[in-house]
């Protein structure tokens, strides 16, 4: 017997069963992102290796533990672990920044990141996220944060804590390193290997760590809050004014200095508690130096990224709504080879309207037919056999009341079906109504 080959470990299938629930929140976040005036791009999968590197940095851990690069021929790439720095790239390379400002994108993709695999830590995952580029206002990370919040409040999620803090300009950050400096120093052969070298080359990473030993010696460092220059200082408490005023509860919380390396000054994130230890659901913040430091001409830029399946894994545990998959309108059982054409030639006509309809194309007989319109859910039967052809006129059942209703196979059908589709459609929307209303 062949052997069965399973998918990689860290990575999911999305069946049809499944995939109503992405279309939703893939739904709800495109029509919210452009109520606020964003617009789709669309980026490569794999990207130089050196975009990453200068990007989100040489000490993260996304860079130095979790890349996926492949070879192919001489040249190297790696698979894109999130989407900032090729969007980024994306904007430089076609003259986007050139135009008028500010510029305003929003992405779903699959990232990958070689990580441990556990419930909402994937090594293939998908994020919806949004950058934009040109504003220095706190009044964009004002939007910013307020579009992530309007998405997770229409995705129907309650419970979510919007956490945020500033982690300053590279001005404010010299001192705050060199007091890290000063307070890990001692601890250093207690830190994990990792932290070692980023307490030479990037002391704040040591607070990012996901080791218990060193977030316990990191609980009493120094926050960077204390060391904001009065420029980052009046920005965030700008931000600060501003959520308040669209009625956005946060929680300021100096320990948040995100994992990659472009972040300056507003950095955020949005939490629940509700589906276990991988709890942040949007992470994002301002990354004012990342555009100069990546060739293109010196823009101030923000944005964030939502891990879907955290999202929609939060949304199952909290029973939110999910839009239900349109089930098949018409199904027609025709009982031998010129029912067959018919039966085409119908669903044809149909289809052209919009409806969903489906045949038999098994060969099998009446019995199986009915249970497979069952099991597809569908509104309606029509069985066409001898006699049906014969006299142009076959009963349409409506499987839910099991009402049957002649119609006529002749070019009058398609204006009859629609009448009563429509009425029974009427039919369900006002027992929803009255159902609501009770
Ligand atoms: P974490 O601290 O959970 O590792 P992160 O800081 O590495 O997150 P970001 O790089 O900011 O995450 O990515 C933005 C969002 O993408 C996260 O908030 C999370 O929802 C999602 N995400 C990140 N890594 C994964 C992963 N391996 N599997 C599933 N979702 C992920
Ligand atoms: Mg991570």
């Amino acid at each position: 017997m062949a052997i069965k080959i399973t998918r990689p470990q860290g990575t999911e299938d999305i069946t049809p069963k499944q995939i109503y629930k992405w279309h939703t929140v893939e739904g709800i976040a495109r029509e919210t992102a452009e109520n606020f005036g964003f617009h789709e791009i669309r980026i490569p999968t794999f990207e130089s290796t050196d975009l990453f590197l200068r990007s989100v940095g040489e000490t993260t851990d996304v860079v130095q533990k979790e890349m996926y690069t492949v070879k192919a021929k001489e040249t190297e790439f790696t698979l894109r672990p999130e989407g900032t720095a090729g969007t980024i790239r994306s904007m430089i390379q076609n003259g986007m920044l050139n135009d008028a400002l500010p510029q305003k994108v929003y992405y779903i993709l699959s990232c990958f990141r070689h990580e441990r695999p556990q419930a909402g830590r994937l090594r293939e995952f998908h994020q919806f996220g949004v950058e934009m580029a040109g504003s220095q206002s706190p009044s964009s990370d004002a939007e910013i944060i307020s579009l992530a919040k309007t998405i997770l409040d229409r995705a129907g999620l309650q419970n979510i804590i919007l956490h945020i803090n500033s982690i300053g300009c590279p001005a404010c950050r010299a001192k705050y390193h060199s007091a890290l400096k000063a307070y890990f120093e001692p601890h250093k052969s207690e830190l994990c290997d990792t932290c070692q070298t980023r307490l030479e080359k990037n002391p704040m990473r040591i607070l990012d760590c996901k080791s218990p030993i060193c977030a316990e010696i990191a609980k009493d460092a120094p926050i960077i809050l204390d060391y904001l220059c009065d420029e980052c200082k009046s920005h965030f408490e700008k931000l600060q004014e501003y959520l308040r005023a669209l009625h956005i509860t946060f929680s300021i919380d100096p320990k948040i200095v995100r994992g990659l390396d472009y972040y300056t000054k507003t950095v955020f994130e949005f939490v629940t508690t509700d589906i276990g230890a991988q709890g942040t659901v949007c992470g994002g913040g301002r990354y004012d130096g990342l555009i100069e430091q990546m060739g293109g001409k010196p823009t101030p830029a923000l944005g964030f990224a939502m891990g879907l399946e955290r999202l929609i894994l939060t949304m199952e545990n909290q029973k939110c709504n999910f839009k239900e998959p349109k089930n098949c309108d018409l199904y027609i059982a025709p009982m031998d080879e010129s029912a067959v054409i018919t039966a085409m030639q119908l669903g044809q006509k149909l289809r052209e309207s919009g409806y969903q309809v489906e045949y038999d194309v098994m060969k099998r007989g009446l019995k199986a037919q009915m249970k497979y319109a069952n099991k597809i859910n569908a509104s309606f039967v029509i069985v066409l056999g001898e006699n049906e052809l014969q006299s142009q006129k076959a009963n349409l059942k409506n499987m839910q009341t099991g009402e049957q209703t002649e119609i006529t196979l002749d070019e009058t059908f398609e204006e009859k079906f629609d009448d009563i589709a429509v009425q029974y459609m009427f039919h369900d929307v006002m027992k929803d109504f009255e159902k609501e209303c009770q």
